[in-house]
């Protein structure tokens, strides 16, 4: 490799200085940002792709910064999870997902199930379960409405640990979901060791079907492989008729993406799936 030369070197420890001044920034904006409520959540359906119907919806978060505007989670949620901010912040999330179930069934009379992402450092948390427990008791919520977002990487990190984890929430009657299924390349058969319900085959892999061969190729050999272990598949993503074609020729149970919906505000999810004769 080329040696750093002195200029170099002042350059790259320039930019050191401003990407740490960026993270401490926003590190300090994160927590002012949840005292002044400036995150929501979105929503996104899920849809069975043989009878049309919502099978449920994932959560997203949403941060409107005062100065800033929007910004992405993908910027915000590794920041997050890197100074000690996530375990608030996921509890915060957690706590108005279900919520926001125990308000529908209220309003509605509806029981949607509701998937929310667990970042790896919530999940490694020792009483992770037992705070999820407890929300459902405080709020008279069907551990069965909801279900939990997982990385590959976050499961395989303890597995002993993890797969008691997984059996705890089972007894909930929580449901667990591979996210981002198949960018872990985790030994695909290992996958039988955890009890878990749903994959998510990643957006990756769906993007380009049918026109890449190599990633029709993965995304069929993972229905395949589900099929085997009796877990539900859904892929994300989904922005095209063609992409649906093929997921469902493959006996893909659910779908998520563009094509179906965007994340959506509250009201307008309400709006779309709850209220008058809609489905
Ligand atoms: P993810 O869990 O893989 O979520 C799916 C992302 O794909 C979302 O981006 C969603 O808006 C986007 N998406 C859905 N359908 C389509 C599509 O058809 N085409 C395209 N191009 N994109 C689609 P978003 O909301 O920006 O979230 C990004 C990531 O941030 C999420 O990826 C997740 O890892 C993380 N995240 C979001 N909310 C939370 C949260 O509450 N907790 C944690 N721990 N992470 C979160
Ligand atoms: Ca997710
Ligand atoms: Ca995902
Ligand atoms: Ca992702």
């Amino acid at each position: 490799a080329k040696k750093m030369g002195k200029n170099d070197f002042v350059i790259f420890e320039e930019h050191m200085a401003s990407e740490l001044k960026a993270q401490v920034s926003m590190t300090s904006d994160l927590r002012k940002a949840l005292i002044n409520r400036e995150f929501h959540l979105v929503y996104q359906p899920q849809v069975n792709l043989y009878n049309h119907r919502i099978f449920g919806a994932e959560v997203l978060l949403r941060w409107n910064h005062p100065v800033r505007g929007p910004v992405s989670p993908a910027e915000f949620i590794p920041v997050a999870e890197a100074h000690g901010l996530i375990d608030q912040l996921g509890e915060y999330v957690l706590r108005c997902a279900i919520k926001q179930i125990a308000d529908w069934k209220r309003q509605y009379g509806r029981a949607v199930r509701l998937a929310v992402n667990v970042s790896p450092r919530q999940f490694g948390r020792f009483d992770f379960v037992s705070q999820v427990g407890l929300m459902l008791e405080e709020f008279q919520v069907d551990g069965r409405l909801l279900e939990l977002e997982i990385t590959e990487s976050a499961l395989a990190k303890d597995i002993e640990t993890a797969v008691s984890k997984l059996m705890e929430l089972r007894c909930l009657g929580v449901g667990v979901a591979v996210d981002d299924f198949g960018t872990g390349f985790s030994n695909l058969a290992s996958l039988k060791r955890y009890p878990v319900d749903l994959l998510k085959i990643d957006r990756s892999f769906i993007r380009d079907i049918p026109h890449d061969q190599d990633n029709l190729a993965i995304v069929i050999a993972i229905v395949q492989m589900a099929k085997t272990l009796g877990l539900k598949i859904l892929a994300e993503g989904v922005e095209t008729i063609d992409q649906i074609r093929v997921m469902r020729q493959q006996g893909c149970d659910l779908i998520q993406g563009f094509y179906v919906a965007r994340p959506m505000l509250v009201d307008q999810f309400e709006k779309d799936y709850l209220s008058g004769s809609g489905q």
